[in-house]
């Protein structure tokens, strides 16, 4: 690792003045994905400033939202009692997050601000487009197990790795920003970038933006909701597909349907059609997979990777049984 000034600071704009003005400057919470990826040298900030001084730890019901801090804790989060009642999708994606170990540590913005999980990507000595712009993309040919089938380019296939970000696609939340231009706020969608020819611009946020928070509304839709993570290991891994579904009926009826889709794409992924194929329709197999076929349509899967495109048919038929009580 390389050698680096740390800072410890109380308030949020001298955070951001700080990691502003120094190019390689970078923020830190709970360390778990910052000291890896520096660990590895596939960063190497020369200023680290460390916010969990910050008071963005909240947790709260504001205005018809809930409100989470940047600083929470994953595990926090998790075992909030508004956020298992009214979002249990976002509880169990957290749950099915990591070990409780790195959940008890980690924080909620650095999980979204989390890199891809590409072995390419982590290991300095292979060539990629995303750390070292230019240089190639090994996994184009060559191991593409964990690779995305939608939305990559000839330039990267990498998939983003945050269940948090899936489950927070699928509930329409906002994410607050405080950057040296003052406050803004991003959809999810607007946040993470598609890679096309510059995979090295991963995130919508300029240099100096911190993440402050995450915002949620409350609806109908989001108590009747479920996360279903498919991995290689069920103690801790990553998605190799997952599901963020949220489903209300009357009768048999379809009467809202939010969907987001995880390990298939390199950021949390969101198909209108699939949920278009569903809204206002009976919950039947025929409509289950006409919205897998939208789901999947246009795929462009690579070697080791096709399987993922049954897959995540497969899973999103299954959540769909179980929120629509077809078991
Ligand atoms: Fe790098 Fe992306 Fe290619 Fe992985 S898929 S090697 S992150 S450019």
């Amino acid at each position: 690792m390389k050698s680096f000034d740390y800072l410890r600071v109380s308030r949020a704009s001298a955070a951001v003045g700080a990691v502003a003005a120094r190019p390689q400057g970078s923020f830190v919470a709970g360390g778990t994905e910052l000291l890896n990826l520096m660990k590895d040298e596939a960063l190497a900030p020369d200023l680290v400033v460390d916010v969990n001084g910050l008071p963005l730890s909240e947790i709260a019901l504001r205005d018809g939202r809930l409100s989470i801090g940047a600083t929470a804790r994953m595990g926090d989060v998790a075992d909030h009692p508004v956020v298992r009642e009214r979002f249990p999708v976002l509880a169990e994606a957290l749950l099915a997050s990591a070990s409780p170990q790195i959940r008890n540590r980690a924080s909620i913005g650095g999980n979204l601000m989390q890199r891809t999980r590409c072995w390419y990507y982590r290991d300095p000595g292979s060539p990629c487009n995303r750390r070292d712009p230019g240089s190639g993309c090994p996994a184009l040919d060559g191991q593409n197990r964990w690779h995305a089938v939608l939305g990559g380019s000839g330039h990267c296939i990498a998939v983003h790795p945050s269940d948090l970000a899936v489950a927070l696609r699928a509930l329409d939340a906002t994410v607050h920003i405080l950057g040296p231009r003052g406050r803004r706020s991003l959809s999810l969608d607007d946040l993470y970038r598609l890679p096309g020819a510059t995979p090295h611009r991963e995130t919508a946020l300029r240099h100096g933006e911190l993440i402050t928070g995450v915002e949620l509304p409350i609806t109908p839709l989001a108590r009747s909701s479920r996360y279903l993570k498919l991995r290689d290991r069920a103690s801790f891994e990553f998605a190799v597909v997952s599901v963020a579904a949220a489903l209300t009926m009357r009768g048999r009826t379809v009467t809202g349907v939010r969907l987001a889709f995880g390990g298939i794409a390199p950021r949390p992924w969101h198909s209108p059609a699939a949920e278009e194929a569903l809204r206002g329709r009976a919950l039947t197999d025929r409509a289950v997979r006409e919205a897998g076929r939208a789901l999947v349509r246009g795929a462009e899967p690579r070697e080791h990777n096709a399987f993922k495109i049954e897959l995540v048919q497969r899973a999103l038929a299954d959540i769909l049984d179980d929120l629509g009580g077809r078991r």
